[in-house]
């Protein structure tokens, strides 16, 4: 297997630390960012360090900062290597009705979840283009196919990252770079146990009840995907076998779209 330059957003918990470890024991680069304090960071790297990556590296940024996302790519490639794979994962939730949700949110959702895609892949395409391959992974979601009530940023978002995804893979169709999306359904990670806490506060069940509910009402086989099943897919879309499985939307998510 080859040995590639990766680079993860958001890679500091749930889903992008499951597939960071995944790509970490296969002996890849790995440079990761994402939100967290300097021990979560040094123990993260270490972690991955431990698993086999060939090497590691931080970057931070704030992904809702545009330039900053852009310089983040630039000090990357510098540091660590020229980028082959790219995994847009950072992301960020909020849930409310229309009428009640802030502008901020809704400006800070958009930002991360679907802008900061637009930086990054604007900042490596031109390095993959030369040197004839290139795998962009976005971290959708089945709120990228289908939509819940109460998530509209997030929904927006979601499906404007399919969109993009398509874009691209048309726009790099003959240079040897692919572009897909994955679309998982619950993962249980920081990002839905906020949830899950929310709705135990209104509904006064225990947060497992309220868990165990959560994933019975969409998806069908009642089990969390889990963040090491989306790096092995990751790793499915970086390979060989994979090169002509481009602008796809890959649903993840125990038949939820399947309804
Ligand atoms: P998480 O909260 O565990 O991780 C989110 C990551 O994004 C963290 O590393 C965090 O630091 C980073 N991040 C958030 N805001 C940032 C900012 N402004 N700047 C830099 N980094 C920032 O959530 P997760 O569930 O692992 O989500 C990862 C991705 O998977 C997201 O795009 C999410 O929408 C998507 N997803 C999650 C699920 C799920 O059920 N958990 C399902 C489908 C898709």
């Amino acid at each position: 297997m080859v040995t590639r330059y990766v680079f993860i957003t958001g890679a500091t918990s749930g889903i992008g630390y499951g597939i960071a470890q995944i790509l970490a024991s296969k002996g890849h680069h790995i440079a990761y960012n994402g939100l967290a304090d300097f021990e979560d960071i040094i123990a993260i790297s270490d972690k991955l360090k431990d698993l086999g990556a060939a090497s590691v590296h931080y970057f931070d940024a704030d992904m809702r900062n545009g330039d900053a996302v852009r310089e983040m790519i630039t000090a990357a490639e510098f540091t660590m290597g020229p980028i082959d794979v790219l995994i847009n994962n950072a992301g960020i939730q909020h849930v409310a009705p229309i009428e009640k949700f802030p502008i901020s949110r809704w400006d800070d959702l958009i930002a991360v979840n679907l802008t900061a895609n637009f930086h990054t892949i604007a900042s490596v395409i031109d390095g993959m283009r030369a040197r004839g391959f290139g795998r962009i992974i976005n971290i959708s979601s089945v709120h990228g196919l289908v939509a819940s009530a109460n998530k509209s940023a997030y929904v927006s978002a979601k499906h404007g990252v399919v969109g993009l995804t398509k874009t691209i893979a048309l726009e790099c169709a003959t240079d040897g770079i692919t572009v897909n999306a994955i679309c998982p359904g619950w993962v249980r990670t920081p990002l839905v146990e906020a949830q899950i806490h929310d709705r135990s506060e209104v509904s006064s069940r225990s947060f497992e009840e309220e868990a165990s509910i959560l994933i019975q009402e969409r998806q069908p086989n009642r089990t969390f995907v889990t963040p090491e099943q989306i790096g092995s897919l990751c790793l499915y879309l970086m390979s060989e076998a994979a090169a002509s499985v481009t602008g796809m939307a890959v649903p993840i998510d125990g038949a939820w779209t399947a309804h």
